[in-house]
C-alpha cells in the first residue's frame, strides 16, 4: 500500500518536473489572456486594413469577397454536383435539395491528389480534375443529364462575381505551374468541355471556409461564419457590404474569406514567432508567406514540434542527447502523431511508440516531456485561431450594434476535428476572449465540399427569386416615354375641365377659386384660420403687418379629428370644428374678439364666390354624411349658430394648394402654381380668365384649384395601375375615386407596398412566406415607413428594427426586398406626380406663348417635405418632361394656414375697397 503511494508520488514528481523542464524551455510559445487579447487587436486592425480600399494592397489578411451574399433558409431545392480541391483528397460530390423540407441527399466519392498533379502543371491538374468528376457521374449514372455545379477551391482567390476567381497564390502543399493569375473556373470549365458525354455547368466558385459556413448554415441559419482548422487555417464571415470598399453597393452583406493564413506575414508576429517558427518557415515551399497558418495548421505542427524535439535533443535535454536519423528527417513526425501522443489515456503509450519507430529510445521522462511539447505547440495553434475568431466575433456584434450577440461558427478540418483537446481548447478560449458572444460551434458534418453544392443552390434560389421580384416591380418601372404619355394625358384633362361642354363629366374639375390676385404686401390686421383636410385640423390666429415692418406672425393649435367624426354625420363634424374654435379663442383670451376667418378646406369644392363652396366629394380619410352637395360655409355658420357663444366673419373659403401658392406668393411674386403632396394630391395655379370658361369675364387670371387627384377616374391611366393599385382602391374609403393620387400620396404609398408585400409573401419570397397577423391590417404600413426605410443613412439593421417593430419578423435578405419595393412605389409616385406638374407648367408656357418660363410653386406637404427621394426625382421629371421651363420650388412653411389669413386679408381689402 505505501509503496503503491510511494510510486505514486515518485511518478508524479516526475512528470512535474518534466512540464517544468518543457515549460521552461517553450516560454515563448506559451501565450497569456493579454497577449491573446493583443493578438485580436491587431487581428482587427488588420481585418480593417484588409476591407479599405486604399489599405488593401499592403493589407496581409486579403479579405476577399466571396459574391456569396445569402445564406441559405431552407427552401433550396435542385439537384447540384460540387467538387472539392484543396484539401488532402479531392472530393466529389452530388447533392440534392428536396422542395424546401431541409432534406437532403448527399453522395461523396473521394479520390487522391497525387503529388505529380499538386506540384505539376495547371492543365494536367485541372484534367485530373474532368476525369474524377466524370467517373464520379459515371458511378453515379449522372452522365448526359445537365447539372449545375460547385467548385470548392481552397486557395486565396480574387473574384469578381459568384463563377469567376482568378488564383493569387498556391498555399498548403499545392505548388501548380501556370495557374497562378489565372481564372481557375475557365481552367475547369475547359477540362470539363472534354468530356463531350457529361454537360456541368460551373455556377459558383467557392472557398472551403464559405462552404463550411453555407453548409452549417443550411441546418442553423444563425451560422454566419465559417473557420477551417485542417492542412490549412482560414476563416470566412458575412460582413456588412457597406464595409466592403472593393464591392460595389451598400446594401446587404457579403461573406468575406479572410484568408487569415497570411496574418503576420508583414512581421506582425514577428515578437511571437520563435527560431522553431523561423526554421520551420525557411524549410517550407512558400517561405515568407502564410506566417499565421504556418503556426496553427496540420500541415505544420508536426514539424513544428519535430524541430523542437531535435533542439532539445541536441542540447542534451532529451533521448541522452542522441539524435536520430528520423529525428533529423522533415515530415517524419505528422499531426496524425501529435493528437496520437496527446490522447487523454493512451496518449503516453501511443509517444513511446511513436518515439520508438523514430529509433529515438525514450524513456518515461522523455516521453512525459515529448508529450507536453506537443501540448504547448497545439494549444498555441488553438490560442491563435481563438484570439483571431474572437477579433471577427467582435467585429460582427459590432456591425450589429449589440451588446451581447447569439451566433453560430461552422467549423471544419481535420485538426480541429480529430485532435483529442483542441475543438474543447477552442471553445474555451473563444469564450474567454469574447464574454460578450455566445458562441455555438456547429461541426460540419458532410465535409466542405458540399457547401459548394449548397452556395450554387442558394444562387439558383435567389436567381429564381430575383426574377419573381422583378416581375412583381416591373409595373412600377415607368419609361420616360410612358411619362410623357401621362404628360399629355393630364393636359387633355385639364382642357376637358376648363371647357364649358366638357367640365361636368370630366374628371380633373379645375375648379375656379374666386382667388385672383396674389398678396401685394399691403395686407394688414388680425386674421383667424382653419385648415381642414389632412391629418391634423389646426385653428391659427394670424398677425398680418404691411409696410415697412411687414412680417406675419401666427399662433396656432392642433386638434385632433376622431376617426369617428370624420366617418360620422356632417352636424358633428361641424360642431366638433366649432367646439376646436371655442377652445382656441379661450386659450388665445379673444373669445369676444369678431375676428375675420379663412377656411382652408381642402377638399374638392364648386365655388361660385370666395366665401361659397359646395362640397363635391369628401376624399382621403374623411366621410361625414350629409355634406356632399352642401356649402361648406353655411354648414360652419350654422355650426357656430347652434353654439351660440360667438360669432365669426367667414370671408373666404380655400383650398389648401391655393393657400400653399398664396403663401409662397407672399414672397416671390413669380409663383403661380401651389402643390400639395400630403395625405392627398393637389395642385392649382393661376390660369387666364379667357380660358376659364366656366366664368365670366375674359380679364386677368384666377386661380384654378385643379382638384387632379381624380385624374384617370375615367380610366385613362388604368393601363399604368397594377393589381395592387387596384386592391388599395377597392379597400379604400372612395372606391375607383382619386385614382392619381391613390398612386401618388401619402396616404396610399404605405398601403401599396403592403399590397406589393403580401402578394410577394404569398409567392414565399418574402418573411419565409409567412403572412403574419401585422401584414394583414390595413394602414399598418405608413407612408412615414417608407421614408424611413428609404432613408441613405440607414443601415439594413435599423430597416429590420423598424419592420421588427411593425411585427414583421424580417431577415437581412428580406429587409432588402422591402426597401427595394418602397423605392419603386415612391419612386413612381414622384414620377407621375412630376408628369403631372409638367402638363401643368408647360400649359402655363404655352399661355403665355413663351418659348421659354420660369416660374415659381409653392410646396406643402408631409411626403414632399420628409421623404428622403421624393421632391428630388419629382423635380427631376418636370425637368425632363418640361424642357423649356425653368421651374423653382419653393417650400411653403405653413403655407395652408398662412395663405387662408392672407386671402381672407386681401378679399377683405378688396371688400372694403369696393365697400367705399
Ligand atoms: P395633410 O396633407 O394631411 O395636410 P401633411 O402634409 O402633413 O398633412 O401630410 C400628412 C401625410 O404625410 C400623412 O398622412 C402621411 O401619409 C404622410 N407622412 C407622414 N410622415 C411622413 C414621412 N416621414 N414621410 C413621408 N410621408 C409622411
Ligand atoms: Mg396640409
Amino acid at each position: 500500500m505505501f509503496a503503491v503511494h510511494l510510486l505514486a508520488f515518485h511518478f508524479t514528481k516526475l512528470k512535474e518536473d518534466q512540464i517544468k523542464k518543457v515549460d521552461r524551455y517553450l516560454y515563448h510559445m506559451r501565450l497569456s489572456d493579454d497577449v491573446l487579447l493583443d493578438v485580436m487587436a491587431r487581428f482587427q486592425a488588420e481585418m480593417v486594413k484588409g476591407l479599405g480600399r486604399d489599405t488593401n494592397p499592403t493589407a496581409t489578411v486579403k479579405m476577399l469577397p466571396s459574391f456569396v451574399r445569402s445564406l441559405p433558409d431552407g427552401s433550396e431545392t435542385g439537384e447540384f454536383l460540387a467538387v472539392d480541391l484543396g484539401g488532402s483528397l479531392l472530393r466529389a460530390h452530388q447533392v440534392v435539395f428536396d422542395d424546401g423540407k431541409g432534406d437532403r441527399q448527399l453522395e461523396t466519392k473521394c479520390y487522391p491528389t497525387p503529388k505529380e498533379f499538386i506540384q505539376g502543371n495547371g492543365a494536367e491538374l485541372f484534367d485530373y480534375v474532368a476525369d474524377c468528376m466524370l467517373d464520379f457521374m459515371e458511378t453515379r449514372n449522372l452522365k448526359n443529364k445537365k447539372l449545375p455545379l460547385g467548385f470548392t477551391f481552397s486557395f486565396p482567390c480574387k473574384q469578381t462575381k459568384l463563377e469567376e476567381g482568378v488564383l493569387l497564390d498556391w498555399t498548403k502543399h499545392f505548388k501548380v505551374r501556370g495557374v497562378q493569375d489565372t481564372n481557375v473556373v475557365s481552367c475547369l470549365r475547359r477540362a470539363l468541355q472534354k468530356h463531350k458525354d457529361i454537360d456541368v455547368d460551373v455556377l459558383a466558385l467557392v472557398n472551403d471556409t464559405v462552404g463550411t459556413m453555407m453548409t452549417c448554415g443550411y441546418d442553423d441559419q444563425r451560422c454566419e461564419v465559417g473557420v477551417i482548422i485542417g492542412n490549412g487555417t482560414n476563416a470566412c464571415y458575412m460582413e456588412e457590404m457597406r464595409h466592403i470598399d472593393l464591392v460595389e453597393g451598400d446594401e446587404g452583406r457579403m461573406c468575406i474569406n479572410t484568408e487569415w493564413g497570411a496574418f503576420g506575414d508583414d512581421g506582425a508576429l514577428d515578437d511571437l514567432r520563435t527560431e522553431f517558427d523561423r526554421e520551420l518557415d525557411l524549410g517550407s515551399l512558400n517561405p515568407g508567406k502564410q506566417l499565421f497558418e504556418k503556426m496553427i495548421s496540420s500541415l505544420y505542427l508536426g514539424e513544428l514540434v519535430r524541430l523542437i524535439l531535435l533542439k532539445m535533443t541536441k542540447e542534451g535535454l532529451l533521448f541522452n542527447g542522441k539524435v536520430s536519423t528520423a529525428l533529423l528527417t522533415k515530415g517524419k513526425i505528422e499531426m496524425k502523431h501529435v493528437s496520437a501522443m496527446e490522447k487523454y489515456k493512451e496518449g503516453l503509450s501511443n509517444t513511446k511508440e511513436i518515439l520508438t519507430e523514430l529509433n529515438l529510445f525514450p524513456s518515461e521522462e522523455d516521453c512525459i516531456a515529448v508529450q507536453h511539447v506537443c501540448t504547448i505547440v497545439s494549444f498555441r495553434s488553438a490560442n491563435l485561431c481563438a484570439a483571431a475568431l474572437a477579433a471577427i466575433l467582435t467585429r460582427l456584434r459590432e456591425n450589429k450594434k449589440l451588446l451581447r450577440m447569439r451566433t453560430t461558427v461552422g467549423i471544419d478540418g481535420g485538426v480541429y476535428k480529430t485532435h483529442p483537446q483542441y475543438a474543447k481548447r477552442l471553445h474555451k478560449v473563444v469564450r474567454r476572449l469574447v464574454p460578450t458572444c455566445d458562441v455555438r460551434f456547429l461541426l460540419s458534418l458532410s465535409g466542405s465540399g458540399k457547401g459548394a453544392a449548397v452556395v450554387t443552390a442558394v444562387a439558383y434560389r435567389l436567381a429564381a427569386q430575383r426574377k419573381q421580384i422583378d416581375a412583381a416591380l416591373a409595373p412600377f418601372l415607368l419609361s420616360l416615354e410612358t411619362l410623357r404619355e401621362v404628360k399629355n394625358k393630364m393636359r387633355t384633362e385639364l382642357e376637358y375641365g376648363l371647357r364649358r361642354e366638357t367640365q361636368a363629366s370630366a374628371t380633373v374639375k379645375m375648379l375656379p377659386t374666386y382667388v385672383c390676385g396674389t398678396p401685394d404686401g399691403t395686407e394688414k390686421g388680425k386674421f383667424l384660420a382653419l385648415d381642414l383636410g389632412g391629418t391634423n385640423f389646426r385653428v391659427l390666429l394670424v398677425k398680418i403687418r404691411s409696410g415697412r415692418r411687414r412680417s406675419v406672425r401666427m399662433y396656432n393649435k392642433i386638434f385632433a379629428i376622431p376617426l369617428e367624426i370624420m366617418q360620422g354625420t356632417g352636424e358633428e363634424l361641424f360642431d366638433h370644428i366649432v367646439q376646436c374654435i371655442a377652445d382656441f379663442l379661450e386659450y388665445m383670451g379673444i373669445k369676444g374678439a369678431r375676428l375675420p376667418l379663412g377656411f382652408t378646406f381642402s377638399f374638392p369644392c364648386k365655388q361660385a364666390s370666395i366665401d361659397k363652396g359646395t362640397l363635391l366629394g369628401w376624399t382621403k380619410g374623411f366621410k361625414a354624411t350629409d355634406c356632399e352637395g352642401e356649402d361648406v360655409v353655411d354648414m360652419l355658420r350654422e355650426a357656430i349658430k347652434r353654439r351660440n357663444e360667438f360669432d365669426l366673419d367667414i370671408v373666404a373659403v380655400v383650398n389648401d394648394t391655393v393657400g400653399t401658392m398664396m403663401t409662397c406668393g407672399y414672397e416671390d411674386p413669380n409663383c403661380e402654381i401651389g402643390l400639395i403632396a400630403g395625405t392627398g394630391s393637389n395642385v392649382c395655379y393661376m390660369e387666364d380668365m379667357k380660358n376659364i370658361e366656366i366664368v365670366e369675364g375674359n380679364e386677368g387670371k384666377m386661380c384654378i384649384n385643379t382638384e387632379w387627384g381624380g385624374f384617370g377616374d375615367n380610366g385613362c391611366i388604368d393601363d399604368i395601375r397594377t393589381k395592387y393599385d387596384t386592391e388599395v382602391d377597392v379597400g379604400s374609403l372612395n372606391p375607383g375615386k382619386q385614382r392619381y393620387e391613390k398612386m401618388t400620396s401619402g396616404m396610399y404609398l404605405g398601403e401599396i407596398v403592403r399590397q406589393i408585400l403580401i402578394d410577394l409573401t404569398k409567392q414565399g419570397l418574402l418573411f419565409r412566406g409567412q403572412i403574419s397577423e401585422s401584414l394583414r391590417k390595413r394602414g399598418i404600413f405608413e407612408t412615414k415607413f417608407l421614408s424611413q426605410i428609404e432613408s441613405d443613412r440607414l443601415a439594413l439593421l435599423q430597416v429590420r428594427q423598424i419592420l421588427q417593430q411593425l411585427g414583421l419578423d424580417s431577415t437581412c435578405d428580406d429587409s432588402i426586398i422591402v426597401k427595394e419595393v418602397c423605392g419603386a412605389v415612391s419612386k413612381r409616385a414622384a414620377q407621375l406626380c412630376g408628369a403631372g406638374l409638367a402638363a401643368i407648367v408647360e400649359k402655363k408656357r404655352e399661355n403665355q406663348g413663351a418659348e421659354h418660363l420660369q416660374i415659381t410653386v409653392g410646396v406643402d406637404g408631409t411626403l414632399y417635405k420628409l421623404h428622403p427621394h421624393f421632391s428630388r426625382v419629382l423635380r427631376e421629371t418636370v425637368k425632363e418632361l418640361a424642357p423649356q421651363c425653368d421651374v423653382t420650388f419653393m417650400l411653403s412653411e405653413d403655407g395652408s394656414g398662412k395663405g387662408a389669413a392672407l386671402i381672407t386679408a386681401v378679399a377683405k381689402r378688396l371688400h372694403n375697397v369696393g365697400q367705399k
